[in-house]
């Protein structure tokens, strides 16, 4: 199938120290293109002077926006403006500098949060903008819908090749495990992880552990990331998903196997549960041809031997940011 070709393309992953975008620089590794980062010490991609500075100095050709202010249901519903500020911000900076430079191809990534909470489900990409929004998430999901209008808007008023992508609930190496802010994956990891250690027989879920989340493995976002590079070039964002969904308790277990915890959990009902379900519809994009490669339990092998690893070295931090 002939679509955009990477070879000896320029391809700036912004957000390149997060989960997604280290994942996406270790996939593009095999591919002939050339990729370039920046710090974020040295670029502050809330600032549209630093923004186009450095990308009128990098021409890259491509850029994939992994950039983002993001966090788990505590974090979003306690930082309220940092999520949308943040968010708002990098991605039209972004978005505008691409425009402006010419580039050849723009991929920003958001979430399936950015449904309705009550959205039929598997959550089909038109369900965009049928609802409410879950409350709390809807500030990082009204930035995130806007970054999706703003491609669409380049695209439709300057014909720019610019697209956009929602995942399902991510996991992998370099997630988020710290228990405030992190999503609900890696922060259950550590806190059975910690228990086990410990020997402490008891670990607190948040809610009630009925919601149903769909995990996909960030390494099989990647790839789906380049074949969207490759194949897709239409307005609209278009989900990502794994097809495998579980209760947030019969999570609980499975990281319990995979820590070879023995204890017990107890529930928080005072902690929010968010929204009740969150399955993408992932049918466009597997009729394109794409395939996720990771079940969920051996993702989480390899995630928690990561995060075993992971403490071995001194230098570990948990970014805030994907
Ligand atoms: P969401 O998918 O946007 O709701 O984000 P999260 O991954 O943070 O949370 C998913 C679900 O897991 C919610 O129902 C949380 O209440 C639940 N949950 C249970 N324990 C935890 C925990 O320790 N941390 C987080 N972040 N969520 C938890």
């Amino acid at each position: 199938m002939a679509g955009f070709d990477l070879s000896g393309r320029r391809i700036w992953v912004a957000g390149h120290r997060g989960m997604v975008g280290s994942a996406l620089c270790r996939r593009l590794e095999s591919e002939k293109c050339e990729v370039i980062t920046v710090d974020r010490e040295l670029v502050d991609l809330r600032r549209q002077g630093d923004v186009e500075e450095w990308m009128s100095n990098a021409h890259p050709d491509v850029v994939v926006i992994a950039a983002a202010t993001v966090g788990g249901i505590m974090a979003n519903d306690s930082r309220p403006a940092e999520f949308l500020y943040d968010n708002l911000l990098i991605e039209t900076n972004i978005i505008h500098s691409a425009w402006q430079l010419g580039l050849d191809k723009l991929l920003l990534l958001g979430s399936t949060c950015i449904y309705p909470r009550l959205a039929p489900q598997p959550i089909a990409e038109d369900s965009l903008l049928s609802g409410p929004l879950e409350p709390t998430n809807e500030w990082y999901a009204i930035a995130k819908i806007a970054g999706i209008k703003l491609c669409d808007a380049y695209r439709r008023q300057h014909g720019c090749d610019f697209v956009s992508a929602q995942p399902a609930n991510l996991y992998g190496p370099h997630d988020n495990f710290d228990l405030q802010s992190g999503h609900v994956l890696p922060a259950l990891m550590r806190k059975i992880h910690d228990a086990n250690v410990s020997r402490t027989q008891k670990v607190e879920i948040w809610g009630t552990g009925n919601p149903l989340r769909e995990f996909l493995h960030v390494d099989d976002l990647a790839d789906a990331l380049v074949f969207l590079l490759r194949h897709y070039n239409q307005s609209g964002q278009i989900n990502v998903g794994s097809g495998e969904e579980v209760s947030i308790a019969k999570l609980a277990a499975m990281i319990g196997e995979v820590v070879g915890y023995t204890g017990e959990f107890s529930f928080a009902p005072d902690k929010p549960d968010g929204p009740p379900r969150k399955l993408a519809d992932s049918r466009r994009l597997k009729a394109m041809g794409w395939q996720p490669q990771t079940r969920l339990v051996e993702g989480l092998q390899s995630t928690y031997r990561w995060y075993l690893d992971s403490m071995q070295r001194p230098q570990t931090t948990f970014p805030p940011t994907t």
